[in-house]
């Protein structure tokens, strides 16, 4: 066993401003990136950009980075960071633009390479990374990963470099902006994580001291994701944790098919990343369930739930049913059932069918 997360991760009101120090720390120039429009609306624009003037820091704002960020944008960024003359980045957002600054910094720190080193896997490393969350479901800042979408192939995929955040500062108050429905989408993904890594080849003691934990953090969520309760700010908080402890999880252990299926629904079906995982969610719990009971059941106690037919209900409750073509899902699971990397995830013999019957419970086949 083995536990590995370099991030230093800070989780509290005020975080920025309280670690304006600590930022200051990690260069001379920094580049900001973000998404359109939500880190000027929801408050963390201003809080770092206070903490950078306050230290006599330049900085430029990249405010480009779009939902699932492709190649293209990562290397527009980096390009201004050049010119800038940059030393560290600093991502604000979703996963979204966390994940593009991970990428910006690698491009940024190694002049002389083009985007092809994104995908070669070479002996880079990043300019120093800091990372504040907006959304409650990624865990990119606890996390290595970077995933970005390549047109050229027309789907998502991780970067193969370990980009963790060298400073992540993570405050619930931001989600005050965030609409139900990023609410419901971005903490179905941090339950999609704490869900995969707990049942997963390889998953152990480590990783499940953080899914086990926010599994239960979870359960007490449920009446404000559903809309039953109002959210409060104390959720917010707990939101924003269970989303970064589901990262530290997943750290350890990487995702399963659902998320690996996903990136297909997101990059033809235009599927939000947090839905697109748990629409396939239960199909895959039903799935593992059949070699593994003893973990689901597990599972399915720590969320409060008595069966998978009732986390099966919750879910289609919180995101609603989905159509999709039956020509692609049988597309989609042949490529899938095509590659070992992926299924070797599953602790069994799954195949085609049994990736068929994750999709058949999952979407509505046209
Ligand atoms: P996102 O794509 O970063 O953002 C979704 C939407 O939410 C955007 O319209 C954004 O607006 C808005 N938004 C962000 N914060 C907000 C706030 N506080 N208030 C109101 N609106 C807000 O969504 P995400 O689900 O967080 O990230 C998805 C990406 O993360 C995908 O590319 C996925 O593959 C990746 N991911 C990474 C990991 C990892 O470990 N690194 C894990 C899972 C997923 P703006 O565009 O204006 O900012
Ligand atoms: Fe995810």
């Amino acid at each position: 066993m083995r536990f590995f997360d370099p991030a230093n991760i800070y989780v509290e009101e005020n975080c920025v401003a309280n670690h304006a120090k600590d930022i200051a720390a990690f260069g001379t120039k920094a580049l900001l990136v973000t998404g359109h429009s939500s880190a000027k609306a929801n408050g963390s624009q201003d809080d770092v950009t206070a903490v950078l003037d306050a230290a006599g820091i330049p900085y430029e704002v990249f405010d480009e980075v779009e939902e699932n960020p492709s190649v293209e944008t990562v290397v527009k960024a980096a390009e201004q960071g050049k010119a800038f003359g940059a030393d560290f980045v600093i991502g604000i957002g979703g996963g979204s633009p966390m994940d593009a600054s991970k990428a910006i910094a690698l491009l940024i720190n190694n002049p002389e390479e083009d985007a092809s080193c994104l995908y070669a896997g070479k002996d880079l490393k990043p300019t120093p990374i800091i990372n504040i969350p907006t959304t409650c479901g990624t865990g990119s800042e606890a996390t290595a990963i970077s995933v970005l979408t390549r047109h050229e192939f027309k789907t998502k995929k991780s970067i193969p470099y370990k980009l963790f955040p060298d400073l992540s500062l993570v405050d619930g108050k931001y989600l005050k902006a965030a609409s139900q429905k990023i609410i419901v989408n971005t903490t179905t993904d941090a339950l999609a994580h704490l869900v995969e890594s707990r049942l997963i080849n390889g998953t152990n003691k480590f990783n499940q001291m953080f899914s086990n934990y926010g599994l239960k953090m979870y359960a007490s969520l449920k009446p404000y994701i559903s809309g039953e309760k109002e959210i409060t700010d104390e959720a917010r908080e707990q939101m924003m944790l269970v989303s970064t402890i589901a990262g530290l999880s997943i750290a350890q252990t990487g995702t399963s098919l659902p998320h690996a299926l996903s990136y297909q629904f997101t990059y033809e079906h235009n599927i939000a990343h947090g839905r697109a995982c748990g629409l396939l969610m239960a199909g895959y719990v039903r799935q593992y369930e059949k070699v593994q009971p003893d973990d689901v059941a597990e599972v399915l106690d720590l969320l409060e739930f008595d069966s998978v037919d009732d986390l099966a209900a919750y879910l289609r409750q919180i995101l609603g049913s989905q159509s999709i073509p039956a020509a692609d899902l049988e597309r989609y699971s042949k490529e899938m059932s095509g590659r070992p990397d992926k299924m070797v995830a599953y602790p069994g013999e799954l195949g085609y069918e049994g990736l068929m019957e994750i999709m058949k419970e999952s979407f509505i086949a046209e």
